[in-house]
């Protein structure tokens, strides 16, 4: 009997047994008071999360949902957008654009590296006709494990007028983002990553200027229409039946993460990402980020010379129970990636760690039991932040 498992994958990610609660209670009717009071107090605590007080969307979707309302409601077609990519999900917001009828210029940064804020001022500088109508940034590139400075980017762009979309579905309450302060347009978000409850909805924050685009924008729109998702939401109501489970969740979540303080929150994940990171270089291995950007949300580690990541994934699953993610496309069999965000606990993340150890003496690396484990309890000792009630 293995009993639950040791989850650490950069989302879906581990559900608070509050929050698994809250999911089982009866549904209300979604056109009723009680739906419209709960909307009231999850849009204004979200918009805490997001450090925003403009307006906020959620729509019934994964991740991907969100961002493709973003780009099908601000960009128009034939927009010249700046794509900056560092990984997988960088290329995708810019194929969503492509898709969407937009002329993509492309900014990609190597693999393991965030964007210098430069380059991007750079480029924008050079477009002195303002033909750029939007920016495409990922805040946290999960296939890596690197995050970009998104504020300096900002900064960076000075008064150039092309929005600033953002992926943040795997950043945001793991690490520090500021939309109103920084200037943000569009920032989109996902349950399953920081949020701790599962996956199938997605947030989409906005600005006014961002708005006013939408307005003019000949871009034909359903099921992601703006309009339609703050008609209805004025009424406390959404447009099309929501996933009310997950409502129910999403708030539980939320009071949590606020009864936390989201200031620890940041902490707590820049603690887990010290945790690790110290841990893997203990025993030799070297994450594929470098510390200034390495991700408070997840950590991609390289395996060292002979061992093949997926075998060592299956090894930890088969012996220990122990889920962690590989890497994607060319990073495949190449890395392992140990998701630590959301509702993670300090221990888990120790059992994963002796686990490994394990597996990589198993496969023939040479690995001094515990010593992995003990510079992941030394950073716990010195105080991670993690001293959560309840
Ligand atoms: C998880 C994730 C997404 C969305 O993925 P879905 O599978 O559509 O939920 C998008 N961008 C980033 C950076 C992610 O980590």
């Amino acid at each position: 009997m293995k009993g639950n498992q040791y989850m650490l994958l950069p989302g879906p990610t581990y559900i608070p047994e509050r929050v698994q609660r809250a999911m089982s209670r009866p549904m209300i009717n979604h056109r009723g008071a009680a739906f419209r009071d709960m909307q009231e107090e999850i849009l204004a605590g979200i918009k805490q999360v997001y450090r925003t007080e403009q307006n906020l969307l959620i729509y019934p979707s994964s991740g991907t949902g969100g961002l493709e309302a973003a780009v099908a409601n601000f960009v128009a077609p034939g927009d010249k957008v700046l794509a900056v990519s560092i990984g997988v999900f960088g290329d995708r917001l810019a194929e969503i654009a492509e898709t969407f009828g937009a002329q993509v210029q492309s900014i990609k940064v190597p693999w393991g590296q965030a964007v210098d804020p430069e380059e991007v001022g750079a480029r924008l500088a050079e477009d002195r006709n303002h033909d750029i109508k939007a920016v495409l940034i990922t805040h946290n590139e999960t296939s890596t494990g690197v995050f970009n400075d998104l504020k300096g980017v900002r900064r960076a762009m000075g008064n150039h007028p092309a929005l600033t979309i953002v992926d943040s579905v795997s950043g945001l309450a793991a690490a520090d983002l500021r939309m109103d302060e920084w200037g943000l347009d569009a920032v989109v978000s996902g349950s399953q990553k920081a949020f701790s409850i599962p996956p199938g909805l997605s947030f989409l924050a906005f600005s006014e200027r961002a708005l006013a685009k939408h307005r003019t924008n000949p871009q034909p729109n359903f099921y992601w229409s703006v309009d339609f998702g703050m008609e209805y939401q004025a009424k406390g109501q959404t447009p099309f039946t929501p996933p009310i489970s997950l409502y129910f969740g999403l708030q539980e979540a939320l009071r949590m993460m606020l009864n936390e303080g989201l200031e620890n929150v940041l902490a707590r994940h820049d603690g887990y990402r010290r945790l690790v990171r110290n841990a893997v270089q203990a025993i030799g291995l070297n994450p594929l980020a470098d510390a200034v950007s390495a991700s408070p949300a997840v950590t991609s580690v390289w395996m060292p010379e002979g061992i093949a990541a997926n075998e060592l994934r299956q090894y930890l699953l088969n012996n220990f129970n122990v889920v962690v993610a590989g890497g994607q496309q060319s990073l495949d069999n190449k890395i392992i990636r140990i998701g630590h965000l959301g509702s993670v606990r300090e221990l888990d993340l120790l059992a994963v760690i002796a686990a490994l150890e394990i597996g990589l003496r198993q496969m023939g690396y040479p690995v001094e039991l515990g010593r992995a484990v003990a510079a992941a309890q030394e950073q716990i000792f010195q105080g991670t932040g993690d001293r959560r009630q309840g």
